[in-house]
Parts: C-alpha cells; structure tokens; sequence
C-alpha cells in the first residue's frame, strides 16, 4: 500500500549546486518530509515542507538523553533519467528494530517507504547525473518533548532530508583503493546487550575518539574489536568487514554489536549466488594477521551505502603493518563493487530481483 501526502512548496526554490563539487552533506534541497507521533493517536500528519530549520525546545529530551534513530540511503539517476532506490524495505525494517531497542514507536513499512519515495519525487531534479553523485537520503526521528526525566517520550518527529553528494572516489567514481586501516586497541564501539545493531545517534559520538586516533597514525579509518575481549573484529570505522581467507569470505555474524548492514546482506547475497563460500561467524583478529602474514588473506573489504565497497589495503597493528595483497584492489571487492554499483545506478541489470525500486 503506497500512502500520500499533501505537500507545501516552497516559494523561494534554491539554486542547484554545482554537481561537481557537491562534497558530502554541503548542499540540502527545498523541501523536507515530515510526520508527528503522539502518544494515543500514533503516526500522523505525515507532509512534504519547505527545508528549514526545526523549532525546538532546549528542554527537549533528544537534546538530552540522545533518543534518536536515523537511516541512511541513496537514490541514483539512472541512464534513463529516471531514479533508483536500492532495497528501500530493508532500511524500513531496520528503522523498526533501532526504534524498539531506542523504545521509539515503530514506522510501518509501507508508510516510510512512501514516505521516502514521495520527498525523493518531490525534489527529483535534485539528484545530481554526474557519475558517482547521487542523492543522499537521511530519515530520523527525534522527540520534542519537553522534560528532564529519563524515560521514553511520548512525542516524535519523523523527518526526512536529502542532500545531494558527490562520488565516494573522488577523481573517478570507479577508482578503488586498498586503504589503511588502524586497529583499535583501546576503544570500543559498541557492546553486546547495547545499541551497536540500532543506527542512534550515540554509536557515532562515542567513535570519532578512535577515528581521530587512527587519523594520526596516517590510517583513514577504524577496525573495531569486540567489547569483551577485544579479541574479534566487528567493523570497520562505520562499515560492515569482510576477509577473505584462502577461498572462503568471513564476515561477523550479527552478535548484537553489528550493525546489520544493507550492503552487508547484499555483498552475502551475492558472494552466496555466484558460489562463493561465506562464513558468517566471529573472526578473531589473531586469525586475520596470521593470514596477512601466511599469505592466505587474499583480501578484505568494507561495505556500506556511501562507499558501496571500500577496499582494505592495510591493518596498523600494535606499530606493525600487515599489508593485504600487496594493497591492491582484489578482483572479489572490484567485481562486488561493479555489481552492486552497477545496479544501484541501473548502469547494470540487476542481478537479484526485487532489488531496484525505480521511480
Ligand atoms: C550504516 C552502517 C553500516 C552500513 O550499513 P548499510 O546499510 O550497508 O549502509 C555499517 N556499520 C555501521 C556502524 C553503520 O552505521
């Protein structure tokens, strides 16, 4: 079932950005979704608004106590000029499972997918056609309840925004690299029993510490290990991991602290299709450098909406650097990105069915 809203327009529409240079979340376009809970009347008054700033109270428990959650996704023009959403459900059905854990009332599927697909037609000449660029979709909750009292509110907003953003690769959309990964020691991201698998605010203020840290060791993001032993790996800075030792592809399974990524699913989908053995399971780092070392880690690999693929060329541990082969692009990540951007963009059919919504 596809919901409608009424939509005020701005009258005062911005200029478009120059496509290309866009940057990442410089640029918003001229309306913005928006939808109000209240406790004993539900979800309601869903409606498209000029873009512009929130009027909130300094007293609202968001600013507090951080009781959010948000998503992210892309919409990509496609060669038919037309736009495509990527597997807009799986994001629906994960905004619910970070809601329950934040004790945020859930958004029914179909009406945050209509949600979502009514803001990205209203502002469909937003999403830029330069290679790479798209247009970067931000749902979020957030509560403008007044209190100083530690408990769930009873009032939420529902807010969609969209900012059109340039290509992850910079110079060219198709140019992968093997980066530096610095593997973090001190710092945890999340813990079993926590928020690691809720997208909500406080998982990413709590690892910028350790993304700051690996900034200085010339590493341009974080692997995480796991809370209790710090034995595991889990993620890399905000990504999903996967290694692949001789011929299978490890990946960790969703303990709790995973965030459970789309392109995560995804990239097992795929792997699973083609006849690649995949593992999901926890992966002790000790096994991982032991590969580096041995030669049998052929390659490793982040995933996630705005990289899509993000190839690991390097882990820093313990001031000892364990390249992965030879800080080349694997032919798995390459054909994984390929794939994946490809039908993102429609410039490929897609290989899964169901996958690419188009507008
Ligand atoms: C969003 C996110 C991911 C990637 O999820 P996608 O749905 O693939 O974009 C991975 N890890 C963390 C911590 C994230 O927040």
């Amino acid at each position: 079932m596809e919901y409608t809203f009424p939509v005020t327009r701005t009258t005062t529409p911005k200029a478009k950005p120059d496509p290309n240079n866009l940057g990442f979340g410089k640029y918003y376009t001229d309306h913005m979704f928006i939808m109000e809970y209240d406790e004993g009347q539900g979800w309601h008054d869903g409606r498209i608004v000029p873009y512009g700033p929130l009027s909130l109270d300094p007293a609202a428990t968001t600013l507090h106590y951080g009781q959010m959650t948000f998503e992210g996704m892309k919409a990509y023009r496609n060669p038919q000029g037309r736009i495509n959403l990527f597997r807009p459900d799986m994001n629906a059905k994960r905004l619910q499972k970070s809601n329950e854990r934040l004790c945020i009332p859930p958004i029914d599927v179909d009406l945050y997918i209509s949600a979502v697909k009514a803001i990205v037609r209203e502002d469909a000449d937003w999403t830029p056609s330069v290679p790479g660029t798209s247009l970067y979709i931000r749902p979020f909750i957030i509560s403008p309840e007044v209190s100083m009292a530690v408990h769930p509110a009873t009032k939420y907003w529902f807010i969609i925004i969209l900012t059109p953003v340039a290509a992850y690769y910079a110079g060219n959309e198709s140019e992968l690299h093997g980066s530096h990964i610095w593997v973090e020691e001190e710092f945890i991201r999340a813990a079993v029993g926590g928020t690691g698998f809720a997208k909500c605010g406080g998982n990413y203020s709590c690892g910028m510490i350790a993304a700051a840290e690996a900034k200085k060791y010339g590493c341009e993001e974080v692997l995480w290990l796991d809370a209790k032993e710090h034995k595991y790996v889990e993620e890399v800075g905000t990504s999903n991991a996967f290694f692949m030792i001789g011929d299978t592809v490890y990946t960790s399974s969703l303990t709790g602290s995973i965030l459970p990524g789309v392109t995560r699913d995804s990239t097992i989908c795929l792997l699973r299709k083609w006849g690649v053995n995949v593992e999901e399971r926890r992966l002790e780092l000790a096994e991982v450098l032991e590969a580096a070392k041995n030669g049998t880690l052929k390659e490793a690999w982040a995933t996630g909406t705005a990289c899509v693929i993000s190839p690991i060329g390097l882990l820093k541990y313990k001031g000892e650097d364990f390249p992965i082969n030879n800080e080349k692009v694997g032919v798995l990540s390459q054909k994984l990105y390929d794939t994946l951007y490809g039908m993102q963009t429609g410039i490929r059919e897609p290989e899964m069915e169901g996958w690419v919504v188009t507008l």
